[in-house]
């Protein structure tokens, strides 16, 4: 490992690795980039995870994916499951108009689950684009911008343990967690061109097999 402070930072080995041998703990597969080699005091630290409250969040994310029937669940269902598991009893959904249907629908799913929910949307507070000085399209008629600003301090109001987001814009999405006084999870990543599956963009075809580790 480099100790001279001022040597240029070295690009990680993940870049451009085929083996993923982290994963099953292989030292002899890891490239010799890898970080498990060449930051093993950084990477390999159990400490952060022995913390009780970081702890009991590891024990409830681990807890999530599969049911006791060993069946995959969805990350809806993970949601809960995972909500449940940490005692929250009040989740924000900030979502993007566009998906005022399916925000409304996790709402509901929520309260028949027993866990509060407070959404607001993202044109909240009906503020033009010229107010804060963004071009339109069509400069006569009423625009309204997203306002993540304003959907945080509603939901800061509401006093709500978590808040999940569900399909905000890239940047949008930024605000709100800079805003949001309870942490903020993602359900929804927005992506306009591929139905909200930006995964798609990252595989040679869109039917083509997952290539993520099955952790
Ligand atoms: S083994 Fe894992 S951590 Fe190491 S370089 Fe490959 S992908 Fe990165």
């Amino acid at each position: 490992m480099d100790t001279d402070p001022a040597a240029k930072p070295q690009p990680y080995g993940c870049l451009y690795c085929a083996t993923a041998a982290s994963f099953r703990g292989e030292t002899a597969r890891m490239p010799k980039t890898c970080p498990t080699k060449t930051h093993l005091a950084v990477v390999h630290d159990p400490a952060p995870y022995l913390e009780p409250d970081r702890h009991a969040m590891m024990v409830a994310a681990d807890s999530t994916p599969f049911t006791e029937e060993r069946v995959l669940r969805n990350r809806v269902e993970e949601l809960v499951v995972f909500a449940k598991a940490r005692g929250i009893e009040k989740i924000g959904i900030a979502f993007c108009v566009s998906l005022i249907k399916e925000a409304q629908q996790l709402g509901k799913l929520l309260k028949r689950e027993g866990i509060e929910a407070e959404l607001v949307c993202c044109r909240v507070g009906a503020i033009d684009y010229s107010e804060i000085d963004l071009p339109k399209a069509n400069p006569d008629k009423f625009a309204a911008i997203c306002n993540p600003v304003a959907q945080a301090k509603m939901l800061n109001e509401a006093k709500v343990d978590l808040v999940a987001q569900v399909g905000l814009c890239i940047g949008h999405d930024l605000i709100l967690q800079e805003e949001c006084d309870a942490p903020v999870t993602t359900l929804v990543v927005k992506d306009r061109a591929l139905d909200h599956h930006p995964v798609r963009a990252l595989r040679p075809t869109p039917s083509a097999t997952p290539t993520e580790t099955p952790c």
